[in-house]
């Protein structure tokens, strides 16, 4: 699953697009776009948000096998 942002919530910073590193976040017009086919699902951008703007859930990739 690829992060969300919450435009409601986002301050158009340009905080994740620094520290996104396939530069798959990206400004254009002074508005952050993910281009979500770049994303590599690290979690970094999410992490980076101060106005934690962004959801990430990557169930698959991130959580730990029951068992
Ligand atoms: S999860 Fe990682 S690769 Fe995907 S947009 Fe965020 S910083 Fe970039
Ligand atoms: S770091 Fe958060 S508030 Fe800043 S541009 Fe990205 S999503 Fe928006």
């Amino acid at each position: 699953m690829i992060p969300v942002i919450d435009k409601t919530v986002c301050t158009e910073c340009g905080a994740c697009v620094e520290v996104c590193p396939p530069r798959a976040l990206v400004m254009r017009s002074e508005k952050v776009f993910l281009e979500e086919e770049f994303c590599e699902e690290c979690g970094f951008c999410g992490a980076e948000c101060p106005a934690n703007a962004i959801k990430i859930d990557f169930p698959k990739k991130d959580r730990p096998r029951p068992g």
